[in-house]
């Protein structure tokens, strides 16, 4: 039964090196080389037509046909001079991923290769075997995938693939792409109008993004050789090493030099695609990466990540490692997550969250950065909700991940600034021997903040000049928390917009007006700051006093999605309607119910038909002992000892697994599918999983290590 293991250890230990081609270290020479966009299509299309593509793009409109063929054909051109063949709609379905269908541009009846304006705009899939949540039966086959302009063609592999919305026959979004774009756009209306407050030429707001990509590589045939990791993508067994993180040796430590190796090898083909890849290096945990692009906007640094992601497990494939993007491969260590850094920019090139010298421009600054404090506060629950998912449960709260519990850190600074702000107006801000500052309607506050107040323990952490979102999985699709939080900022800038308007209409000077309601926001917002550590017990219990929501699991987190408030905040913006919702939600429940459901067969596989069998043959052995000492007249209490411990430990996995088979038949009737999620977590996973795992691990400990068939976290997390 162990040969599955030593086989994979026998094959690791022979790998030789994968060889990587030497790079040209003037990565400009070919970044964006395997892109076809604003670049491209200047230097191909018509000026007028270029004109056209452009301002539409900046404008959020629509494309007409003869604009669209013109680039349709650009592109066709462009891309079989790369050594193109198809074409492809490439767009992100709510089972998370990308999904991708490819035609031929060859024309076989006209015996040319063609790519119309039509096709580059709208294709049909066959959505059926697409999760809909009920707003498209089976039968009823047809959505559409149409061309989302703002985010540029790119050639991978030998295809052109073109950045796509899914939607329904009947027009409901059954993406993430499509409410992301909604909220961009809401956000951009919103931010202008308060900035054209300060300053009439801000015409346009553009949020950016920049994700910061935490992954675990593993020896392929390592992983391999672990059915959990391949069918769940993490260890549902699997005892702590003697040595996990504890040494603290690993972040920032020299990357070994395969994992270098490989991390070169996805850079260049990240950069060719227009992926802004800069920063890597080691995480936390053993055999745990981390890679960061350059910020970009929000939609295109999302469909970058998305890319991103597929182009890391492809060449890591190359390399003979597997790479685990789920959130917790591994009980006992870190997990992962996607920190999204977030500001919101204008089209001057202003960064609404960066604190500057002058007066006019602070007061801008406290604007968009106490309103989105108190979107937060007003909305901190649907935060919550965007970044649920089942992997993100077992992250949340456990091991230096951010909690559950929704809070903003935003330093010692602009802690006092805020403070003193709401009580009089006055703030007094360190710089060099401490000035003191007057803020109020003459002078703001000179802020020079210090960027290593640091907080790590924050789900939403203001960094200085952006606020950075750690509360993402590693897996997630950011579009998801990022339409949430564009959103609510949105919403709370329009609110913020009107209540200004109105002091003014009532003949307060603007400056002021702005000032008495960033006051009120302040002290309304209160409950969310935190600024202590966000992964002790005191801050539990602080956070249940504030009154703040403490939701453990996803099938309960998400319902924030269907109350009144949110429900209404998704449709006042055009993002989602109630029935999109709704779909929604039931498609993620119904996907919460597979993954449990898949990690209890496959406990129940590895326990019944591994790990039980190994201890019992084991015990055989030790039994043999047990008589042979006997017979010998020796002492045998201690072997006996252990030979009622395996029994022991056998037995509880053997009534948990069989327990565990009846509740799941029990669930399974149960006909809503909340309930059924409800149960699944509670009755499933939440009762068994860890209890049958304590049994297995102690096992582990217990048996002969020849014996053991399983890979084990040591060889897992150290051999390379
Ligand atoms: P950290 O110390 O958290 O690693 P970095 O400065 O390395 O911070 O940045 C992390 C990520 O934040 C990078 O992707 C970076 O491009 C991004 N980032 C920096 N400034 C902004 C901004 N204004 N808006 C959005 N993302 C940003
Ligand atoms: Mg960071």
């Amino acid at each position: 039964m162990s040969q599955l293991r030593f086989e994979a250890l026998k094959k690791l230990n022979e790998r030789g090196k994968v060889h990587v081609e030497p790079i040209d270290p003037n990565i400009s020479k070919f970044f964006g080389e395997n892109v076809f966009g604003m670049e491209q299509m200047r230097a191909t299309l018509a000026p007028a037509v270029f004109k056209k593509v452009s301002n539409a793009i900046k404008n959020h409109e629509k494309i007409d046909e003869a604009t669209a063929d013109a680039v349709a054909s650009a592109a066709k051109s462009w891309a079989i001079g790369k050594g193109a063949t198809h074409f492809t709609h490439w767009f992100q379905p709510m089972t998370g991923g990308t999904a991708e269908k490819h035609d031929s541009f060859f024309d076989a009846l006209a015996g040319i290769e063609r790519f119309k304006g039509s096709e580059l705009v709208q294709q049909e899939p066959d959505a059926s075997s697409f999760p809909s949540g009920g707003i498209r039966s089976t039968f009823e086959a047809r959505g559409y995938t149409a061309w989302d302009p703002t985010s540029p063609m790119f050639l991978y592999g030998k295809t052109l693939s073109i950045p796509t919305i899914f939607v329904s026959y009947t027009g409901e979004t059954l993406d993430t792409k499509s409410p992301l774009l909604k909220a961009l756009k809401a956000v951009d209306q919103a931010a202008t109008q308060v900035c054209q407050l300060f300053d009439k030429d801000i015409n346009h707001v553009v949020a950016s993004l920049g994700g910061e990509q935490e992954y675990f590589a593993v020896d392929k045939a390592l992983a391999n050789a672990r059915p959990d990791l391949v069918m769940a993508g993490r260890t549902v067994f699997g005892h702590s090493p003697a040595r996990g993180q504890q040494l603290e040796d690993h972040y920032f430590g020299t990357i070994p030099s395969r994992v270098y190796d490989f991390m070169r090898d996805f850079e260049i083909e990240c950069w060719k695609l227009g992926i802004p890849v800069r920063t890597r290096h080691n995480e936390v945990a053993p055999s745990q990466f981390e890679v960061a692009p350059l910020f970009e906007e929000v939609n295109v640094a999302n469909d970058h990540n998305q890319l991103m992601m597929d182009v890391i497990s492809r060449v890591g494939d190359k390399h003979n490692l597997k790479i685990l993007f789920h959130e917790k491969p591994f009980a006992g260590l870190n997990g992962s997550g996607k920190h999204n850094n977030w500001s919101l920019i204008t089209d001057t090139g202003v960064n609404l969250y960066a604190p500057s010298s002058s007066a006019r421009d602070n007061l801008l600054f406290l604007t968009f950065f106490i309103t989105t404090i108190k979107a937060v506060h007003e909305h901190a629950d649907l935060l919550r909700a965007s970044i649920a998912t089942a992997a993100n449960d077992f992250r949340l709260g456990a091991n230096e991940a951010p909690p559950a519990i929704m809070s903003a850190f935003i330093g010692a600074q602009m802690t006092a600034v805020l403070d003193e702000l709401e009580k009089k107006g006055n703030v007094k801000i360190e710089k060099g021997d401490n000035m003191y500052m007057k803020l109020g309607i003459d002078q703001i506050p000179e802020i020079i903040l210090d960027a290593t107040d640091r907080n790590r323990t924050s789900p939403f952490a203001f960094t200085g000049n952006k606020f950075e979102f750690r509360a993402v999985g590693s897996s997630d699709n950011c579009g998801t928390p990022m339409t949430a939080l564009n959103l609510i900022v949105a919403d709370q800038l329009t609110k913020f917009y009107e209540s200004v308007s109105k002091e003014i209409e009532k003949g307060e000077e603007k400056r002021i007006a702005i000032v008495n309601v960033l006051r009120q926001y302040i002290k309304e917002s209160k409950a969310i700051r935190f600024e202590g550590d966000g992964y002790s017990d005191e801050w539990v219990k602080e956070a249940e006093k504030r009154g703040l929501s403490n939701i453990k699991n996803m099938p309960r987190a998400i319902d924030a999605y269907l109350s009144k408030k949110s429900l209404e905040l998704f449709e006042k913006h055009g993002v989602l309607s109630h029935k999109e919702v709704e779909a929604r939600n039931e498609i993620k429940l119904e996907s919460y119910i597979k993954k449990v459901q898949i990690e209890a067969r496959v406990i129940g596989d590895l326990a019944m038909n591994h790990i039980i069998p190994t201890a019992i043959a084991y015990q055989n052995k030790l039994i043999t002992n047990a008589n042979g000492l006997k017979g010998l007249g020796v002492d045998n209490a201690a072997v006996v000892q252990t030979i009622k411990e395996i029994s022991e430990h056998i037995e509880i996995i053997k009534n948990g697994i069989r327990q565990m088979v009846e509740e799941r038949k029990r669930i399974n009737k149960i006909a809503d599918t909340h309930k059924r999620a409800i149960a699944y977590c509670d009755d499933i996973k939440e009762k068994y999983f860890d209890s049958i795992r304590d049994s297995v691990d102690k096992l582990e400990l217990l048996v002969d290590d020849e014996d053991w068939p399983l890979v084990k976290y040591r060889e897992l997390l150290f051999l390379r």
